[in-house]
């Protein structure tokens, strides 16, 4: 075929595949022009994971009659007029695209007063062709509303996700805007449901209330504003929002969120710059939860570098990342509560009721396990293997090859590895790997069996969701079902937990039901794994004897035995080691002993 130049409708459609790729990013587009626009209340609505329709209205100060078509022209915009501008873009809005792009890939009509007119103007547009234009009575600001998007755009389509996905993305978007504007007051309905509606109070720890929960923002501490900069030759950093505290965690960064003079940016070196400031407070494998608002001089960031325009590129991104790490580490030495003293010796299972509630299930289990949920054979701790008596399984059949030696504790080191001596030479087991394998087995072999693999809660746990994890929890019922979390809906942000995994019964519902939701999401299991054997191993995870844990001399030998009989003991349903040997030659030959005498 000859080189042609595309037709200006197909152009635009391939144009608008940059911008508009889901209708969470309609969303974004159109609430980022209502905030440009001044506006101090902003009302989302959605019909059908916002395929359907989209209509956001705001009170901002409008578009005055005579550029209501020259907003829907590609490269039309009121916030710069030159290139050297961007330097001090204050606006989230700059390319004049947007609004072009959504025209040219759905219906849309925009109703739209500007300040100081008396009449409004209705604009009809069908991708990307003015139909009707019309004069209105409206009050100020601007209605738009998007219907059919991609209906012109099969390819885009077919590529949207279930209803419920789409509307946790727009939720989770609309979160976010909320955080970084609290004193706007942000409505989100979906198919005449109203999802959340935050208050425009001004106060960012509202939001963080409203968005994650009352227990998470209990526990949030609040980073001062302190203009950070570390000589007068370097750029000034203003670092502040609210950090979570250590004991609040999460099994992936998805909770660290961050915006950069207003926007919210994803980038992982400063996400990993916050993560770094929680070093030796946070297990390694866990996430904080954490809101921070970094403002730097317009000109130190380059806002221009991609179509969403959710990354950003920093003239001295050292800089920034060390004012965000020394803000976030800063608040943390100074307000963190001192892990293991609070509660008086009980270990902290994430939601405050949660020690209340195990001891009520305790009661009906009869037979607790203890809370390393495991079996204790209390037979003569510290008994050499050599006199052990003949192994048996409980069945009395014979055991199979073991993979491992018998093993005799000899203690534990820093609270997380246990010291063990095996026929040929010294062993080190990762406490919590271990655990993890142990439970991971035991579990597949349950359910392998048919036994019940859950067991009912006393009392069904309600448990608040975001709207991006109710989405995922909502698409995924059968999935927990049948790895033995009951769940089911409870309202339209929140679910109810109705069962556990009988293995895991003794840890908090709350975090088995936030790992495996955790896991949906990410999905860290070596490739290969099956959904369900993902959200087993994540489970167990989150079940597991954590590493600082002191156990005593017979918990680790229980814990041992059991990882003997595992069928593959040597690594963590992770694929991590569980297990180091220093053969007896090694030592030997580190202490310079072979050839001695
Ligand atoms: P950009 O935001 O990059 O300027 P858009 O295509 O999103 O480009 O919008 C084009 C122009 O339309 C904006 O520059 C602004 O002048 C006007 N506009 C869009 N939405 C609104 C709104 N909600 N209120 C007032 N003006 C708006
Ligand atoms: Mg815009």
């Amino acid at each position: 075929m000859p080189i042609r130049i595309l037709p200006p409708d197909v152009a635009s459609q391939i144009a608008a595949g940059e911008v508009v790729e889901r209708p969470a990013s309609v969303v974004k587009e159109l609430v980022e022009n209502a905030l440009d626009a001044g506006a101090d209340t902003i009302i989302v609505e959605a019909e059908a994971g916002g395929k359907r329709l989209i209509r956001v209205s705001d009170n901002g100060w409008g578009i005055p009659a005579d550029e209501v078509e020259m907003a829907f022209e590609r490269h039309a915009t009121s916030k710069i007029t030159n290139i050297l501008d961007l330097d001090t873009i204050s606006t989230l809005g700059f390319r004049g695209e947007a609004l072009a792009s959504i025209a040219s890939v759905s219906r849309l009509s925009v109703d739209t007063r500007a300040q100081g007119e008396h009449h409004g103007t209705r604009l009809v547009i069908e991708g990307g062709r003015v139909r009707s234009r019309e004069m209105v009575g409206a009050p100020q600001g601007t209605v738009i509303t998007v219907e059919n998007l991609f209906f012109n755009v099969p390819a885009r389509l077919k590529f949207l996700k279930r209803d419920t996905t789409e509307r946790g993305h727009m939720g989770a978007m609309l979160i976010r805007y909320a955080m970084a504007y609290p004193h706007v007051r942000f409505r989100f309905i979906h198919n005449r449901q109203e999802q959340f509606n935050t208050t425009g109070s001004g106060d960012l720890l509202d939001v963080i209330n409203d968005a994650y929960g009352g227990d998470v923002a209990e526990q949030m501490l609040r980073v001062e504003p302190v203009e950070r900069s570390l000589r007068d030759d370097l750029p000034s950093v203003r670092v502040w929002g609210y950090a979570g505290d250590p004991a609040l965690s999460r099994s992936n960064r998805s909770q660290i969120t961050l915006f950069v003079n207003g926007r919210w940016i994803q980038d992982s070196s400063l996400g990993y710059a916050v993560v770094q400031a929680y070093h030796t407070m946070m297990m390694v494998g866990r996430y904080p939860v954490v809101v921070l608002l970094i403002d730097v001089p317009p000109d130190e960031v380059d806002v221009n570098v991609h179509p969403t325009k959710a990354q950003v590129r920093f003239r001295r991104p050292d800089v920034v990342f060390s004012a965000v790490q020394r803000a976030v580490r800063g608040t943390l030495v100074e307000q963190a509560s001192t892990p293991r003293i609070r509660g008086q010796g009980e270990i902290r299972w994430g939601s405050p009721q949660w020690a209340a509630r195990r001891d009520r299930l305790t009661q009906v289990t009869g037979q607790r396990l203890n809370q390393l949920g495991m079996d204790m054979d209390m037979t003569d701790p510290g008994q050499h293997p050599q006199h052990r008596q003949p192994e048996e399984t409980a069945e009395g059949t014979p055991r199979r090859k073991r993979d491992l030696p018998m093993l005799r504790v000899v203690g534990q080191i820093g609270g997380t590895y246990i010291v063990a001596e095996g026929p040929d030479g010294m062993y080190l087991v990762d406490q919590h790997a271990a655990h993890e394998r142990v439970l991971y087995e035991q579990f597949m072999a349950e359910q392998a069996d048919d036994v019940a693999v859950s067991q009912d809660l006393l009392e069904p746990v309600v448990v608040q969701l975001r709207p991006d994890q109710m989405a995922l929890g909502e698409e995924n019922l059968d999935k927990l079902d049948r790895v033995g979390l009951q769940v089911c809906l409870f309202g339209r942000s929140a679910v109810q937990v109705r069962a556990v995994p009988a293995l895991v019964a003794s840890s908090d519902p709350v975090e088995a039901l936030l790992a495996a939701i955790g896991e949906i999401e990410v999905g860290d299991m070596p490739t290969g794994a099956t959904a369900e054997q993902q959200l087993v191993a994540r489970v167990c995870k989150q079940a597991a004897i954590k590493a600082g844990q002191v156990l005593t001399f017979a918990e680790m030998q229980a814990l041992i035995r059991q990882l003997e009989s595992c069928a593959a003991p040597k690594t963590c349903p992770h694929g991590r080691p569980t297990i180091l040997h220093l053969s007896a030659q090694q030592l030997a030959k580190e202490f310079g002993r072979l050839g001695a005498s």
